[in-house]
């Protein structure tokens, strides 16, 4: 019950049901009564018209008899009755013979009566009737008050009766179809709905029908779209795992490159034989080293190297002994590098060395040890032992030296000194100062 009354669309039909209804009959009702009313007022009139009549046709005889004890009794008796108000009878002077009022009904409203009273067909006077219409009044309103309540009794009894009837015709129905649509709305589509059985072939009915049928077809279209969505995601994640694949690849092919790239990078600048630098290396390097020492005025060494008869290995014991020679040689040079100095072959048999911040003193130091550490290397070919001497020239560019050209070209003059006075030595340029000796050459001995 308390859901019968919860709906808004129950309370607005029992208020309409009830409104019209009520009304209606309340408008019946008194459109009734003053039917009534009227019927009643026109007997009034007509009740009234007879009853002064016989009081006029009474009033002869004792008018004529000039009997007025009994004329004021008979009027008397007459004001006694209930509705009387007031009764004048006059003679055919128009002289009040007797008047009678009833003090108990004073302002009523009330009808008037006259009647002329005959005798022998001649006016001998007149009687003046005056009916309170108090009584009437006093009906009139009790059946007024019987008619409204009747009449709103019916209604409301009516009012309910119609009011239940169309609540389950009408809003029960509705509200059956409100919580299946609550149901499905909170099922989320997932599988399809239940239909709502069929209840009336009205206008509700067609409501069902549609209802069923957009619920059928809203179905549809959520599976469709699943199956869309599903075919979307499976093709997006494919796609995603290719492109991590290919990503991954990428990534792979990017790293190999790089390697490939330093390896090219290396190799250009590397000599393949002894792992030094090579030429195009050292030339570039010493370029810009050169103008970093011009310009913050720091010493700068350049020493090459030229290993001694090495024509002669190669020809003696073969070019892989030369090789082997080049080799260990380089990996001295390698260990004598520190890392602000460069090192390099220059091709054949010849090195070089940049040494960052070396004056001449300290390049033909460092050049000293480096003699002294290859002479210290034991080669052996074919049973026969075999040392390495080297023809090492320095250049600094604080001696007088303002271009690499010039550096290099002094370099170059000292070494070409140091074959000159037997080889086997280290000579700085220039060669006037010169504070170390020059070390003893090593003979090769000829192939025989
Ligand atoms: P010098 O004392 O005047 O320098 O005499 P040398 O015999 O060393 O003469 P030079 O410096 O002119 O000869 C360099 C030789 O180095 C010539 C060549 O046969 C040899 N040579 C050049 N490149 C290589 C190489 O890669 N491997 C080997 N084994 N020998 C090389
Ligand atoms: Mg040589």
């Amino acid at each position: 019950m308390s859901n019968y009354f919860k709906s808004g669309l129950r309370l607005k039909l029992v208020a309409l049901v009830v409104t019209g209804i009520v009304s209606a009959f309340t408008i019946f009702g008194i459109f009734q009564v003053q039917v009534q009313k009227q019927r009643i007022s026109d007997e009034m009139r007509r009740s009234g018209q007879e009853r002064v009549s016989m009081i006029s046709e009474a009033v002869a005889n004792l008018l004529v008899g000039y009997d007025y004890s009994n004329m004021e009794s008979l009027a008397e008796r007459i004001v006694q009755q209930q509705d009387v108000q007031n009764l004048i009878i006059r003679n055919r002077d128009d002289k009040v013979m007797v008047a009678r009022n009833k003090p108990s009904l004073p302002d009523q409203t009330s009808l008037s009566f006259t009647a002329p009273v005959q005798f022998s067909g001649e006016v001998i006077g007149r009687v003046d009737l005056q009916i309170s219409l108090a009584r009437l009044e006093t009906e009139i309103n009790r059946i007024y008050l019987d008619v409204v309540l009747q009449q709103v009794f019916f209604g409301l009894f009516l009012g309910l009766l119609i009011y239940f009837a169309a609540s389950h015709v009408i809003v029960k129905p509705i509200a059956r179809i409100s919580e299946h649509m609550k149901q499905i709305l909170s099922s989320k589509f997932d599988s399809m709905p239940e239909e709502l059985a069929l209840v009336s072939n009205d206008e509700i009915g067609d409501f069902t029908r549609i209802f069923n049928n957009l619920n059928s077809k809203v179905f549809e279209a959520q599976q469709q779209l699943r199956e869309k969505i599903d075919l979307a995601g499976s093709a997006l994640m494919k796609t995603n795992d290719q492109l991590q694949q290919r990503s991954v690849e990428l990534e792979q092919r990017t790293q190999d490159l790089e390697k490939a790239l330093d390896l090219v990078e290396k190799l250009a600048v590397t000599d393949s034989l002894t792992d030094l630098r090579n030429r195009r290396y050292f030339d570039d390097n010493v370029a810009a080293s050169f103008a970093r020492a011009q310009r913050f005025n720091e010493p700068l060494s350049l020493i090459l190297i030229d290993i001694d008869y090495f024509k002669n290995i190669n020809d003696t014991y073969g070019h892989a002994a030369g090789d082997s020679i080049l080799q260990a040689l380089s990996h001295l040079f390698k260990s004598r590098t520190r890392e602000t100095d460069i090192s390099a072959r220059l091709g054949g048999d010849e090195f070089a060395f940049l040494l960052y911040r070396a004056n001449r003193e300290d390049g033909l130091a460092f050049a000293q040890t480096l003699l002294q550490k290859a002479q210290q290397l034991k080669f052996t070919f074919h049973e026969h032992p075999v040392e390495v001497g080297l023809s090492i020239g320095i250049a600094c560019n604080w001696d007088d030296i303002h271009s690499i050209e010039a550096l290099y070209g002094a370099a170059d003059e000292a070494m070409y000194e140091a074959k000159r006075r037997g080889r086997n030595q280290v000579i700085a340029y220039p060669f006037d100062i010169q504070p170390y000796g020059g070390l003893k050459s090593v003979k090769i001995e000829p192939k025989t």
